[in-house]
């Protein structure tokens, strides 16, 4: 087993820096131009083969063994989201309305840390290690891009390794889940065309209003009286929008929200419900209903085998990090287009700190995670591709 305590002592400082840099210049989906420049600048002075503009702002360096051996491909997302920061920090960021809410700030230091940590033993390593740094994660479009960009090409990798620092869990608490672990995403617009009118005249208009209300309420029975009771699935309406006056029954409403499952049948089984019953119960009120349901991302499921060896992998490196098998979200990630094509895991490490306030959600206007998470979180990467591309 390597040890790379030493080679990290010196260097998290640094880390944290460049962390806090990034956090005070957060940039959305395929906008991210500094980081990536930041991110391609830092690999070719590691002397990474560098490529840049990979799926619109990713950017991919290979650091290429002196003997040959495995790909590892190691993931991190750079972009932030449009959420205006609460955080009264000296990092807080500097542009308003949008903020590194989720951490990728933390993802893009860590697996340059992780690069840094293994071009400093290149004349060990057996194989190679493609790191990726994708784009527009939070909008679930940043990975395909990459991969439609050829990023699974030439060297096309063995396995696929990912981390997100996670506020769900203490510093300390990491997981390691088998199977289906983050949910496939869809999301769903349904438009309800009736027949505007005066409020006072009901009987002469067809009130979309009133089909959208029935199609909220029909939509929770798709959960409860569709779905086998073992099985999990979330159906969310999260947006209605209809009308903008007192006496006025508007022409057409709107409805869109979010759908969740850990398996695409189940995703199939959710658009299909939620067309029969907007179709039907806005037909039945004199409404027309027009659908579009999209699957988004794919869901995120961990090989058993990559798994096993990261297990005995961090229990060796790390052996005061208690490691979870059993935990699930219904959160989304498109990290799940890398597994789909490559066996690997995605595995989160405990970012929160109640003790210091830093235990609000991703995706909060205060999110901040502990930076204590940053290098434990670069040793345990750093030691899972060890464990494939380094011998002894
Ligand atoms: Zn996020
Ligand atoms: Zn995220």
């Amino acid at each position: 087993m390597i040890d790379f305590k030493a080679q990290i002592g010196a260097r998290q400082a640094g880390w944290i820096a460049r962390r806090r840099d990034l956090h005070q210049h957060p940039e959305l989906a395929f906008q991210e131009a500094r980081t990536a420049r930041i991110v391609a600048d830092e690999l070719a002075r590691l002397g990474l083969e560098v490529q840049a503009g990979v799926g619109k702002t990713g950017v991919v360096g290979v650091l290429e063994g002196d003997a040959d051996g495995p790909t590892v491909l190691v993931r991190a997302d750079m972009d932030a989201l449009p959420i205006l920061e609460e955080n009264e920090v000296e990092y807080a960021s500097q542009t308003p309305g949008v903020m590194h809410a989720c951490g990728h700030d933390g993802h893009t230091t860590i697996a340059l840390a992780v690069a840094e940590m293994l071009s400093e033993r290149r004349a060990q390593i057996a194989g190679r290690v493609k790191f990726v740094f994708q784009p527009a994660e939070e909008i679930g479009r940043g990975a395909e891009a990459m991969i439609q960009d050829g990023a699974l090409a030439d060297p096309a990798p063995d396995v696929a390794l990912g981390l997100h620092l996670w506020n769900g869990m203490p510093v300390g608490l990491v997981t390691l889940v088998d199977g289906p672990m983050m949910a496939s995403a869809g999301d769903f617009d349904i438009r309800i065309i009736g027949r505007g009118g005066h409020g006072a005249q009901p009987h002469e208009a067809q009130d979309p209003i009133i089909a959208a209300s029935q199609i909220v309420t029909a939509l929770q029975t798709i959960v409860s009286r569709n779905v086998d009771p073992t099985d999990v699935a979330v159906v969310s309406v999260t947006e209605i929008k209809a009308g903008d006056s007192f006496n006025v029954i508007p022409p057409v409403a709107r409805l869109r929200g979010t759908i969740r499952a850990f398996d695409k049948g189940m995703i199939d089984l959710l658009g299909r419900r939620l067309r029969e019953i907007a179709e039907g119960i806005a037909g039945a009120l004199g409404c027309r209903a027009e659908i579009h349901v999209q699957q988004l991302t794919l869901p995120v499921v961990n090989a058993a085998e990559v798994n096993a060896q990261l297990r005995g992998v961090f229990a060796g490196v790390a052996p005061e990090v208690q490691i979870i098998s059993d935990y699930k979200t219904m959160v989304a990630e498109d990290m799940s287009y890398f597994l789909d094509a490559v066996p690997g895991t995605f595995f989160f490490v405990g970012s929160a700190n109640p003790d210091r306030d830093l235990d609000f959600p991703h995706h909060h206007p205060r999110f901040d995670f502990d930076e204590a998470a940053i290098p434990l979180a670069v040793e345990l990467m750093a030691a899972a591709v060890a464990s494939y591309v380094l011998p002894g």
